[in-house]
């Protein structure tokens, strides 16, 4: 089938821009950057773009997005970013380089399989430090599992140890939850008598102390998606408006128009439930004009999110294949046939390039 719409355009100029942005300022402070890729399904177009803006590794939290990726030939290293389940072991040695890591449990079945295979794999023990998803919690059970890889697992070498905070905790990274981090860090390197080679800071988040300047010499490492891919969440959502030196018109999702109509913004009739078992609550804005695209959140997940590119254009509401914009106090005459340009936000991103009906096309 050839389908046109909905479209993801991908300008590949501005996600390399992005990158060599990050990654020099990164560089003059003495910290590398690992590319994620997770948020664009891994697409190789787009690590191939990080790789050339200066990121040193590739990570992602998904093994098919690396098989993808290396299939295309994108250099490595790269490093998984979830904490592996058992069962990805045989592919995570055959596929990464290095991964993170949070249980004992699959530090001795990674060091068979390394065994079984013949290989080596690098490891970097996380440190929960009160964002409450991955990590250890106990910092005496961390060094003793950092002793455990540095005595008694040939085949891994503890390249570091890592955090990640503001993604489920929403707990903010500040120069002291860094310092935690390297207090722990000398710890370990007390307890194993050598340097840990990586202290890895955190994700997007974490980019605001080396934006800012205040990010504690010591912290040589970060793992960043986001604000390569969108740069949307820390200047819009964070309201960081000195950080206008990332392109935010990074993707580009077109969805065409399939009505045009005027029509009440109150449902009429006795309400239950929408598509999702929701009890929404509506707002009575009189008459409105009202385009129906074919966009759905099977598309774009959170379709809310979407920022439409022009002035007027709100989004109404949606389901699963269908997307309803408020026109009203648009300047322009919507016609079916018509196509509507977005920026996305990182959800959006997720849902629309992992579609395989949603058509992907590269731009310089
Ligand atoms: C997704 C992820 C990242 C990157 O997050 P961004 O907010 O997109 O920069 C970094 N580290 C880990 C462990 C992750 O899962």
């Amino acid at each position: 089938m050839d389908r046109q719409f909905p479209m993801l355009r991908v300008s590949l100029s501005r996600l390399q821009a992005n990158a060599r942005e990050i990654t020099s300022r990164c560089a003059a402070r003495g910290i590398e950057v690992c590319g994620v890729i997770k948020g664009c399904d891994g697409m190789p177009e787009v690590a191939r773009a990080m790789r050339r803006g200066g990121v040193t590794s590739l990570g992602t939290s998904r093994l098919e997005q690396v098989e993808r990726c290396r299939a295309a030939d994108v250099p490595g290293p790269y490093m998984l970013l979830r904490v592996p389940a058992l069962t990805e072991l045989p592919d995570l040695v055959r596929l990464c380089d290095a991964s993170l890591q949070s249980e004992l449990t699959t530090l001795e079945a990674l060091e068979a399989e390394c065994a079984r295979q013949g290989r080596n794999h690098k490891v970097i023990v996380m440190a929960d430090l009160g964002d409450l998803r991955e990590g250890f919690w106990d910092k005496d059970a961390l060094i003793d599992a950092c002793l455990r890889v540095e005595r008694d697992m040939p085949r891994l070498h503890l390249q570091g140890i890592g955090v990640n905070l503001g993604c489920v905790g929403s707990v903010q990274p500040t120069p002291e939850k860094m310092q935690d981090l390297l207090a722990l860090a000398r710890r370990v390197e007390a307890a194993i008598g050598r340097r840990l080679e990586t202290i890895s800071g955190g994700a997007t988040s974490s980019y605001t102390l080396v934006h800012w300047g205040t990010m504690p010499e010591g912290i040589n490492h970060l793992r960043i998606g986001e604000n390569i891919l969108l740069g949307k969440d820390l200047q819009v959502d964070w309201g960081i408006r000195d950080m206008d030196y990332l392109a935010m018109d990074t993707f580009t999702l077109t969805a065409q128009v399939i009505e045009v109509k005027t029509k009440p913004s109150y449902p009429q009739g006795q309400l239950c439930i929408d598509a999702f078992g929701h009890k929404p609550s509506y707002t009575d804005y009189g008459i409105q004009r009202r385009v129906l695209l074919a966009l759905g959140r099977a598309d774009a997940g959170e379709v809310e999110s979407l920022i439409p590119r022009e002035e007027g254009v709100t989004v109404w509401g949606a389901s699963s294949d269908h997307c309803i914009l408020d026109v009203t106090h648009s300047p322009r005459e919507f016609r079916v046939g018509d196509t509507v340009d977005f920026s996305l936000s990182y959800v959006n991103l997720l849902y629309a390039s992992a579609r395989s009906d949603v058509r992907v096309v590269f731009e310089e």
